[in-house]
């Protein structure tokens, strides 16, 4: 491609000589080289458009379609790769290990030159990565780390001890807590187990209400603290859904909750729907601080009804970007953008990672950074 590059350079050049020497007037000469310019331009943008993704395909799995979030990272992944020239393969595990371990070996067999993978269980994947590996196919953990491998390129997410603090910075100024207010009653929900992120984000949340906890301004009735007691499999709602009924009735007869830490939009519908359950919502006993993340409609739609207080919004295109960006530097040799390479330690190796900025979103802001970015249209909440 470099020489077609330049040979079509030379032509433009030599195309320029000769009008340039041959023209009768100085305008005929502007002209020509105006026109000669745009031809290079030309060129230069097919020659961009056929290099990088041209001739490679890529494998891209994901774990379920049951968020909305997954759905619009396959989308965007397949759109900034096909624009490139890429071919793609893009798979839905629907949540279940052995289909998305099945999904990769077939993508392996086919021989896809670089696989994506957002994976269920971050630690099931060694065999199938070590089989990806030799055949030397590139491996990007992409959101969640992949666990216990050492082929595991890179990683591509968003600085996700950053979501946990978001989260639980929302709740620290809904109460007031640096104000020294309180003392007040919360509960902390944690995501799945088998997923790095949520022990990231709880520990995120936790290094801005530990202190508070500690000092008695907030007070956890359940006394269920730590990802061992709050964490939620597979990030199931209905999980999140029975785990608050059952606090609620064994802890909150008497007391009221006022915060509910939830990792993702999914668990705080769940966790809303409990608390609507017993009455909470009402002038009598207002609905508790209820955090969440990925700004889902559902979710946004209960921010907008006053149920869910805030979420956390990680924009799924600028993953895909970045993502789409890191296999281009790969695939041409040229250095990988990365800008952390010292927390991703997945047991194995550290993973030199690319973390992207989450923004806290509540009522007041929610316009401006979804509907202003055009990450949904004002429609879908009318
Ligand atoms: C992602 C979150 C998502 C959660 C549940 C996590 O790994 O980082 O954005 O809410 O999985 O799908």
């Amino acid at each position: 491609m470099k020489f077609r590059k330049l040979f079509l350079l030379l032509i433009a050049l030599l195309a320029m000589f000769i009008f340039t020497a041959c023209g009768s007037s100085e305008e005929e000469a502007e002209e020509t080289t105006e026109d000669t310019t745009a031809e290079t331009t030309d060129a230069d943008t097919e020659e961009v458009a056929e290099t990088t993704g041209e001739g490679y395909s890529i494998g891209i799995s994901m774990p379920t379609k049951s968020s909305t979030r997954w759905i619009s990272d396959g989308e965007s992944m397949v759109q900034f790769f096909e624009e490139q020239g890429y071919e793609t393969d893009l798979q839905y595990a629907e949540d279940d290990i052995p289909n998305q371990l099945a999904q990769i070996e077939n993508m392996v067999t086919k021989g896809v030159d670089v696989l994506i993978i957002a994976a269920i269980d971050g630690t099931t994947l060694s065999d199938v990565l070590q089989q990806a590996a030799d055949q030397d196919i590139k491996v990007i953990a992409y959101d969640r780390l992949i666990r216990d491998s050492a082929n595991v390129d890179y990683y591509a997410t968003f600085d996700n001890f950053q979501v946990g603090v978001l989260q639980a910075s929302y709740i620290e100024d809904a109460l007031g807590l640096a104000d020294g207010n309180g003392p007040f009653n919360i509960e902390l929900f944690g995501g799945s187990p088998d997923d790095n992120n949520a022990y990231f984000f709880y520990d995120g949340a936790m290094s801005v209400l530990q202190p508070y906890i500690d000092n008695g301004q907030l007070v956890v009735q359940s006394g269920q603290m730590g990802m061992d007691q709050v964490s939620t499999l597979r990030w199931d709602g209905a999980t999140a859904q029975a785990r608050m009924e059952n606090l609620l009735s064994a802890y909150y007869t008497e007391e009221r909750v006022d915060a509910v830490l939830s990792p993702y939009d999914g668990l705080s519908i769940g966790i809303i729907s409990s608390l609507k359950g017993v009455g909470y919502g009402s002038d009598d006993l207002p609905m508790p601080v209820v955090t969440g993340q990925d700004a889902e409609v559902p979710s946004v739609k209960s921010i907008l009804a006053g149920e869910q207080t805030s979420t956390v919004f990680k924009d799924t295109r600028e993953l895909a970007k970045q993502t789409v960006a890191m296999v281009d530097a790969l695939l041409s040799g040229e250095e990988v953008p990365v800008n952390d390479t010292e927390t991703y330690e997945n047991g194995v190796k550290i993973v030199p990672s690319y973390l992207l900025v989450p923004i806290s979103v509540d009522i007041n802001n929610w316009e401006a950074a979804l509907i202003e970015t055009g990450y949904y249209t004002a429609e879908e909440f009318e």
